[in-house]
C-alpha cells in the first residue's frame, strides 16, 4: 500500500444526506473508528479537514498496544512493509546525567512487541487509506478538506454536523457522531459546553514541541532504543530522542501546561538550550542538523483519573448521539505521552457499543454512560499508575536515586523491561513493599 501519494475519496455526498455514523477527524482515532464501523456494515461519513498525506506533530512512537488494533484493522503487515524503526529498548536518563538502557532480549523483540517508530505522516496516511477503502466499500462517503464548524444538538442529543468544503456549506445527519478531531475537536467542545463543563484543565494538559534532526550521535538507523531523559530544568516533563529510521530522529520536549506557566517556560527555547548547552547533549548534537521547518508544537490532553458519572471529568466523552475517541476524549498517557494506542482502543470500544441497526433512531444517553464506564474500566489501572508516575518524576532526587539503582540492579532492570512491553507491569511501581524491597536491598 502506498503511503506518500494522495488518496482518492470519491464523490462528495449531497447536502442534507443521512448516514449511520458521522466521524469527525481522520487521525488514528477517527480513521480506525470509521474502519471498524464500516467493517460492521455501517454507512459511515468520514470528515477530515486536512488533505492526505498530512503531518501530525508527535514523537512518532507507536507502542505495542497500538499494534494489536492495527492488526485487527488488517494493516499491521502493510505498515511493516514500509520503512520503520524497530524499537528494542528504552534509555532512561536521570537529571544527574546517569543513564540506564533497558533492552528487550533479541528473541523477544517480535513476540513482546515493544513497537516501532515511524513518521506520523506515514502511519496516519496508511490508517486513513485503509479507512477510506473500507468506508467506500460499505457504501459510505469520505470528504477530505472538510472542516466541521458546528455540531447540532436537538432535545439533548447530537443529531449531526455542518461544515465547509470548497467554500460551500454542507449539513449531514446521523444517529451517532464520533468526535475524533483531536484536542480541538468540535464534537468534544459541543459535548462539554452542553453540560456547562470546561474543555481544558491545564493541570491535565501537556504542551509538547518536536523537531526532526539528522546526524544525532548514538542513534541506530533501523533498530535500537528510544530515549527519555529527565533533565534538570525540564522536570516535570522530559526530553525525548526517538529515531524514526533512515538516520532521521524525532527530538522533542513536553511538560504539563500548568507547570510551564508556573515556570514561564517556552518549549522551543528550552529544547534549543538542551541541544546547545547541556553538557551531554551538546556533544551528541555537535554535527547534527535540524530538518528545515520541522519544528512544531501541539497539545496533549491527558487521561488523568476520572470523576464518577455523569461528568467523568477532566473530560466527559459521550452523550446521547455522540461519542468522543482519542485526544477528543482526553486519553493520552500522563507519564509517557502516548496517545495513539488509546485512540485506537477507544475507537474499537465505540464500534462495539454502537449497533447501526438497533440504534437507527438515535444513540441513547444510557449507552453514552456505558461507553464511558467501559472505557474507564479498561484504562483506569494503567492511566492511574501513569498519573502517579508523572507526579513521582517531579522529584529530581528520586529520579537520580531510581535510575542510579536501575543501572546496578538486575531485578529493577527486569521490571522496567516488562514495563516496555506491558502496561500492567507499571503497577509494580506503586506497590510500596516492592519499591522499598527493590530499592533498598
Ligand atoms: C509533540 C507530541 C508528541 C507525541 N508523541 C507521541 C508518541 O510518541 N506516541 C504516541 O502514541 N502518542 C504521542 N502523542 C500523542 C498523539 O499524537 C495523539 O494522542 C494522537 O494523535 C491522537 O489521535 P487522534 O486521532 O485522537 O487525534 P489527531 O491525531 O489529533 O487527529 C485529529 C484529526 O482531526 C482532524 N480535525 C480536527 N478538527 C477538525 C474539524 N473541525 N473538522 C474535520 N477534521 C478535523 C485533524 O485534521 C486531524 O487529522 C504526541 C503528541 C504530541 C503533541
Amino acid at each position: 500500500m502506498e503511503w506518500d501519494s494522495p488518496i482518492d475519496s470519491g464523490v462528495v455526498p449531497n447536502d442534507g444526506s443521512s448516514f449511520d455514523v458521522i466521524v469527525v477527524g481522520g487521525g488514528p482515532g477517527g480513521a480506525s473508528a470509521a474502519a471498524f464501523m464500516a467493517m460492521e456494515g455501517a454507512r459511515v461519513l468520514l470528515l477530515e479537514k486536512a488533505v492526505w498525506p498530512r503531518d501530525k506533530t508527535c514523537g512518532d512512537a507507536v507502542g505495542g498496544k497500538s499494534l494489536k488494533h492495527v492488526q485487527q484493522l488488517g494493516i499491521k503487515g502493510v505498515i511493516e512493509e514500509t520503512p520503520h524503526f524497530r524499537v528494542d529498548g528504552i534509555i532512561f536518563g536521570a537529571p544527574n546525567g546517569k543513564e540506564v538502557c533497558i533492552s528487550l532480549p533479541e528473541e523477544e523483540v517480535e513476540s513482546r512487541e515493544a513497537g516501532y517508530s515511524l513518521p506520523r505522516k506515514q502511519f496516519d496516511t496508511l490508517l486513513f487509506r485503509n479507512a477510506n477503502e473500507k468506508v467506500l466499500e460499505a457504501g459510505g462517503a469520505v470528504i477530505q478538506d472538510f472542516t466541521v464548524k458546528e455540531v447540532h444538538i436537538e432535545n439533548d442529543a447530537v443529531t449531526g454536523v455542518s461544515g465547509v468544503y470548497q467554500k460551500q456549506e454542507y449539513h449531514f445527519k446521523a444517529p451517532l457522531t464520533i468526535g475524533a478531531g483531536g484536542y480541538t475537536c468540535p464534537v468534544a467542545k459541543a459535548v462539554t459546553k452542553h453540560h456547562g463543563e470546561p474543555m481544558i484543565d491545564k493541570d491535565h494538559y501537556c504542551g509538547a514541541y518536536r523537531e526532526y534532526w539528522t546526524g544525532v550521535e548514538g542513534c541506530g538507523d533501523w533498530k535500537g532504543a528510544i530515549e527519555i531523559h529527565f533533565i534538570d530544568g525540564v522536570i516535570p516533563g522530559y526530553f525525548w530522542i526517538f529515531p524514526v529510521g533512515n538516520g532521521i530522529v524525532n527530538v522533542g520536549i513536553g511538560m504539563v501546561i500548568s507547570e510551564m506557566n508556573k515556570q514561564k517556560v517556552k518549549l522551543r527555547a528550552l529544547q534549543e538550550w538542551v541541544i546547545k548547552e547541556d553538557k551531554k547533549f551538546s556533544k551528541r548534537f555537535k554535527n547534527a542538523k535540524m530538518v528545515e521547518k520541522s519544528g512544531k508544537g501541539w497539545q496533549l490532553p491527558f487521561g488523568s483519573p476520572r470523576k464518577k458519572a455523569p461528568s467523568f471529568q477532566p473530560r466527559r466523552a459521550a452523550m446521547a448521539g455522540a461519542i468522543c475517541v482519542g485526544d477528543a476524549a482526553s486519553l493520552v498517557d500522563p507519564f509517557t505521552g502516548e496517545g495513539i494506542g488509546n485512540a485506537l482502543l477507544s475507537a474499537k470500544l465505540a464500534s462495539e457499543i454502537f449497533d447501526h441497526q438497533k440504534h437507527s433512531e438515535g444513540f441513547p444517553s444510557e449507552l453514552a454512560v456505558e461507553f464511558q464506564n467501559k472505557l474507564w474500566e479498561e484504562l483506569s489501572a494503567e492511566l492511574t499508575n501513569s498519573y502517579k508516575l508523572q507526579r513521582l518524576v517531579k522529584k529530581k532526587w528520586l529520579m537520580n536515586f531510581f535510575i542510579g539503582k536501575a543501572v546496578k540492579k538486575e531485578e529493577l532492570q527486569r521490571a522496567l523491561t516488562d514495563m516496555i512491553a506491558s502496561k500492567e507491569a507499571q503497577g509494580q511501581f506503586h506497590s510500596k513493599w516492592w519499591m522499598v524491597k527493590t530499592l533498598l536491598f
